[in-house]
Formats: structure tokens, sequence, C-alpha cells
């Protein structure tokens, strides 16, 4: 065990370092205890100082508002057992504080995270802090702006904005966020820190309980720039001229596979030590016998050889390769991944993998995707959407999901064991290339966290980084202190995710489509510059549940003008058959009112006349409709109707066709592949995730 809880003195003066002020004195005997007790004045509070004593009040042993010696005396005597006499070598006293009067108590707590380095928190205090778990996290070294966001991301923050009417103060709390985040970035081996409960005034603050954990061992995690050989490598691969795919092989091998799906590539060199040809290619022995040094090899060998061909690709000037093979790190070869790194290195020529699916890219037709595409999807023409997956079964699913959306990708990679390459890289090549206008990222582990946050923060001023974040369960750490136990290292993903700028899709590990739909709604609707939303159905209920969850989203429901309800009034009127003329009033009392239900009866003309009203509302932003196509005075023709109609609006419209009838299927698949944006699993979410990335960025990502 490495770890120390370090005693109050010693923890109290490293605080005074950086202005902070922890209340108390630690002494070793009860003629010290009440000397200092007379000295500070009556009531006191006194506590135990000992290294087996973590939570204090769950082993009964602060004693709070001491009114005379007396009574210290008895408190003492039982702290005394409690740790087994006092010795001053063994660090084993008591702490006499001043009783604080009451405040709010706020926690204010760090700790380093093997990914991200320290990571400051803020939340509510005391005794009960794991149960109200009202924390927000900070990475690196804060600015009092951050201590704000986090502010607004708690509870607490709320109340030292006056929530009850009292004040608070704020400015004190934020600058002590500040200066804990300073404190732990400057001494890494304070591995955990806990002021539990700071006690917050109208002016100022006590610290009444201040835990420091030390760890001699602890790895400071390195913010290293990103290497400029590797990006120069990357570039290559992403402009392949010439290429060779070292164990391109028969069909139905995985190096067959590969090769084929490269055939768009015009010098594609299949190596093989005994094939003559490959799909009509000349086929060569080995790298030295082509016809010119390839830019870019792909390997799909043994992981003996690829350690071997690797060099000869770099001693003859490849530059850059992607590796397919596998048999390295993931199978324990750590070994082979290592001289893989080492030549690279050596060489300045950066690999993707291995053990990686690799690259499709749908610009230069490089697609060293393993899997065929009768299996698959078809690759289709290039957009603006980037993919990077550190799963190449979710990039697959994620590529298939594009593709039953009718959507296109611009570039893909699947990175394997991430080697040399990793997330952060690519996230630099895609951010600077103009074609790619929005980055989605499947991501696992963080092995390099502020690296990550580091060029995130870049990337993310120009163009949205959505990422999709696997592995956030898992057990809670065995902690010592109370931000331990609440700072996970999914906490601390978060906040890099906040503080870098990047749209965080978490609910996608139960379903996927959310990443999709955000990026089939950006790419195929005109942005808009706010959130009122204006829900029309035909049949209530659909309509009553997106309304619903519009609002859980926190997006608004469009009030509409009074020209626009007078528009839609007049608009049912005209339908009204002579015998429910009658209950005129009563039939038109609600129309007009968000959401809009046409009735079961509502036909194609009357549909798409009132999406043509709401178009006109100055009131409204979005247009959802939920619609039952299968109802019997909607025609077939209907999907080619609003198809047709999208092109006359100036707002995003979202078809939601209800049910799962083939007829219903049919009509889905027909808007989609015409570019109508429309719902399979009908929900708002990805909806308001887009508004917020175009209010941010301001500009539409039509293709
Ligand atoms: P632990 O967190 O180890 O259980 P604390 O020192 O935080 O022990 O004490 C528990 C609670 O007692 C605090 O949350 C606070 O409400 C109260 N308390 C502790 N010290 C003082 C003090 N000096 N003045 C007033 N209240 C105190
Ligand atoms: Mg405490």
């Amino acid at each position: 065990m490495t770890k120390r809880l370090m005693d109050f003195a010693e923890s109290a003066a490293l605080l005074l370092r950086y202005g902070i002020q922890a209340e108390g004195r630690q002494v070793y005997s009860i003629t010290d205890a009440m000397s200092t007790a007379d000295a500070l004045g009556y009531p006191v509070v006194l506590k135990p100082v000992s290294e087996k004593i973590v939570h204090k009040s769950d082993e009964g042993v602060v004693f709070l508002n001491i009114k005379n010696a007396m009574q210290l005396q008895k408190a003492c005597t039982i702290i005394e057992e409690k740790i087994n006499g006092f010795s001053k070598g063994n660090k084993q006293g008591i702490l006499v504080q001043g009783m604080a009067e009451k405040g709010f108590e706020l926690l204010i707590g760090a700790k380093q995270d093997p990914g991200f380095g320290p990571v400051t928190m803020i939340g509510i205090g005391g005794i009960f802090v794991e149960l109200y778990a009202d924390a927000a996290m900070g990475i690196g070294i804060l600015s009092t702006m951050d201590v704000e966001r986090m502010l607004t991301k708690t509870q607490a923050g709320r109340v030292l904005e006056g929530f009850r009417g009292q004040r608070y103060d704020r400015e004190e709390i934020i600058e002590l966020a500040v200066n804990i985040s300073r404190l732990m970035a400057e001494n890494p081996d304070i591995c955990e820190l806990d002021l539990n409960p700071v006690i917050v005034y109208d002016k100022g603050c006590a610290i009444v309980d201040a835990r420091l954990i030390r760890d001699e061992n602890i790895v400071k995690p390195m913010a290293e720039d990103i290497k400029q050989w590797k990006l120069a490598s990357i570039d290559a691969i992403f402009n392949a001229k010439s290429v060779a795919v070292i164990g391109a092989s028969r069909p139905g091998t995985q190096g067959g596979v590969i090769l084929k799906n490269c055939m768009k590539i015009s010098n594609l060199y299949p190596v093989h030590p005994k094939l003559d040809k490959i799909h009509g290619l000349t086929c060569y022995p080995s790298l030295k016998d082509l016809p010119e040094v390839p830019e870019v090899a792909v390997f799909a060998v043994s992981s003996e050889k690829t350690v071997r061909i690797f060099e000869d690709f770099c001693k003859i000037g490849g530059k850059g390769a992607i590796i397919f093979s596998d048999g390295f790190a993931e199978m324990g070869r750590y070994d082979l991944e290592q001289k893989l790194v080492e030549i690279s290195e050596r060489y300045k020529v950066a690999f993707i993998g291995p053990n990686c699916m690799g690259v499709i890219d749908t610009f230069t037709g490089l697609n060293t995707n393993y899997i065929p595409e009768q299996r698959s999807v078809p690759v289709a023409k290039p957009n603006c959407v980037g993919v990077i997956s550190q799963s190449g079964g979710i990039g697959l699913e994620l590529l298939e999901m594009f593709s039953a959306d009718n959507q296109n990708l611009g570039k893909w990679v699947s990175i394997g064991n991430a080697a040399s390459v990793g997330v952060p890289e690519l996230l630099a090549h895609m951010g600077d290339d103009p074609k790619i206008k929005i980055i989605a990222i499947y991501l696992e582990g963080v092995a390099d966290g502020l690296k990550l946050m580091k060029i995130g923060r870049e990337v993310a001023k120009r163009k949205p980084v959505l990422i999709i974040k696997g592995g956030t369960g898992g057990g809670a750490e065995a902690a010592l202190s109370h931000t331990a136990s609440l700072a996970g290292s999914h906490e601390a993903f978060k906040a890099c995710c906040e503080q870098a700028g990047f749209y965080l899709v978490e609910e996608l590990t139960e379903d996927p489509k959310i990443m999709v739909n955000v990026l089939s709604i950006l790419t195929s609707q005109p942005k808009t510059a706010n959130d009122r939303i204006a829900v029309i159905s035909v049949g209530g209920g659909a309509g009553i549940l997106l309304a619903d969850q519009v609002t859980e989203e926190g997006m608004s429901l469009a009030e509409f003008s009074p020209e626009t309800r007078k528009r839609m009034k007049a608009l049912i009127e005209k339908n009204l058959k002579p015998e429910q003329r009658r209950h005129r009033a009563t039939i038109l009392r609600n129309v007009g009112n968000n959401p809009i239900d046409l009735f079961g009866n509502c036909d194609d003309e009357r549909l798409l006349e009132s999406i043509r009203i709401i178009d006109k509302d100055p009131n409204t932003d979005v247009i959802v409709a939920a619609i039952y196509l299968q109802v019997p005075l909607l025609s077939e023709y209907l999907p080619e109707r609003l198809v047709e109609l999208k092109g006359e609006l100036t707002k995003p419209l979202i078809i939601s066709p209800r049910g799962f009838s083939d007829y219903v299927d049919r009509c889905r698949a027909y808007m989609a592949d015409k570019k109508l944006h429309t719902y399979t699993v009908p929900m708002m979410k990805p909806l308001s995730i887009a508004i917020e990335i175009w209010k941010k960025y301001g500009h539409s990502f039509l293709e």
C-alpha cells in the first residue's frame, strides 16, 4: 500500500502554501488540548488525528460543541482509547477546532485521474455526500470560468446563488476551488484530497475537515503534443496513390477481401510469395519487387511477419501503414507491439492498428475493411462526416446504420490497439481536413486524456465532435476519500467533454440510433436558430408523446402566432361535414394549440397545408410530424408529396411515421432515400443535440 492518509498538521501546512486555511490545531496530550481550547475559547470541537480512522463520524469520534474542560477531558479519553494512545512520533493525536457556526456545507475535492491528471470536484458536502452525489468535475488547473461552469451543473451551485434567499460567498468558494486545482497540478503525489465540509457563510468560509492522501508512486499523465511525423503518415494514408497489400490472397481470405475492397486505388499491389495474379492484378513476391515504392502498406499477415515486413517498408521509404494483422498486445504479445512502435519511431513512419479494421476513405477509394461488401453495405459516395472508432464492431455497425438511413460518410477509421496513432492524432487530422465538417467518435478507454482534451478543444472550436463513450459502468473504486468514490473515470471523461466542447451522446449504449439520427438531421436539414418545436400529428396520442419528449429534452413547444391559429382554424373548419358544423365551437376550441391534432379523417391536403401554415409561423423553428400513414384518407402518394413539399419549406421537417407494418416500412425507406429525415423510433434527443450544434456553429451541414 503506497497510499497514506496525511495527518492534519502536514495537510494544513500544504494547504496554507496555496492560501487555504484549515481550522484547528493538532496536539498530542489532554493538557495541550485543554490549553488550546482555552486559547480558542469554548465551545470547541475534538476529533482524532490518526491514520487508522478515515471516516471519523462513522466511528462516533467527532465531538461537537464541547463546552467546558470536563467535557473536553471525557472526549479526549474516548479518543485516546480509540486510537490506542497518543504519540507524536506516530502522529496519533487530537485535533482541536473552534466550533464553526452553521452555514452551507460544501465538498471541494480532487484526485489524480490516471488519464486526465488532476480532477477537481465541487458539490454538496457533509456526511451524506455519497447519498446526494451532487458533484461536478473539472480537469487540470481551473480558471474562474471553469468553476463557474461546474457550479451550474450542481445543486450546490444553485444554493450558493441564493436558492433560499440566503447570501453565500460564492467568490471565495470559486477561488478556493481554483487554488485546489493548482495544488493538485503542482503536487502530483497528492492522489486524493477532500475538504468536507467547507462551511460557507455570507462572508468567507470555514474548512473544518481536510483529508489529504499521498501516493509516492503516482505517475503524472503528460499532455504530450501530437507529433508532426505521425500527422504526415496519416495524410499519406488518406491521400494514398499507391498501396501495397501484404498478405493479399485468394477470395474468401481476409487479405483477399481487403484487396477487393481497395480496387478503386489505381496503383494497387498485391504482395504474396506464391500467387501470380489476384483479381486480375499482378502479384509480387515481396515489397522490393514492386515497380515503385508504395506510399501506403496494408498488413494482413501474421504478427511476426508484420514486424519484419513493416521494417522493410520503412527502410525503402514507405510513408504510412495500416496494420490489420492481429496477435499483438491484445493476445499478450506486448513485445511484438513494442517492436512495431520502435521501428515506427526510428523511421518516423506511423501506422494505424494493429488489430484494426483500418480505414475507409470514400474520397480516394482506400478501404481496408475486411468485411465483404455483399455481407455488409456498399460504401457510398463521400460526404462530410468523419468516424473514428475504437471498436471495429461498433465501427461496422455505425457504417451499416448510416447506410440504412441512406447516409454517406467521408472518412472512417477503426484504430484497433492504437499503438502508434490514436484518437487524438486522427481527430487532429480530421479537424484540419476541410472536407470533414462533423466528427463522430466511439471511445472506450481513454489512455491519453489530456492529449485528447488539448487537441479536441482546438478542433471543437471549428467543427462539432460527437462522442459515444463505452465502458461507463464498472464497479466503484475502493476509495479513501469521498472525492475518489464520486469522481470515477467516467465523471472525469464528462468533464473532459464539457471543457473541450464535445457532444457526449451518452445514451448510445442503449440506442445507437441517437448518433446516427443527429448526423442524419444535420446533413439533411437546414439549420435553425432556436428550439421552438411545432408538433403536428395525425392521431393525437403520438403527438402528445412527442410533445412530452420535446420539453423533456429541454426544448420548447412553439406558441403559434394569432395569424397561424386563425389559418389553422379556417383549414379545419373548411373540412367539417354538415353534421359536424353544429359542434363547430367544440371541435375548433383546441385547434391552433401545440401539439396539433389533425384528426383521424385527415387527408393529404389537410396535412400538407397545415405544414405549409406552420412553416410560415414566426414562432416556430422546427416542424415534427407524427403520422399514421396507415389511415385510409391519406393517399399512397403522400410520402412523395411530403418529399416534394420539403423543397418548398424553410424550416427542418422531421417525419415520424408511426407503426411497424410493411407499408409503413416501405414509406419510411422511400422518404429516407429522398433525404427526408424520418425517425424509426420517434425520439427527440437527436433533434435537441442537432439544434445545439446549429446554435453553436451557426451554419448548416447540408450535403
Ligand atoms: P468525518 O467527515 O470524518 O466524519 P468531520 O470532521 O467532517 O468528520 O465531521 C463531521 C461533521 O461534523 C461535519 O460534516 C460537520 O457538520 C460537523 N463538524 C465537524 N467539525 C466541525 C466544526 N469545527 N464546527 C462545526 N461543525 C463541525
Ligand atoms: Mg468530513
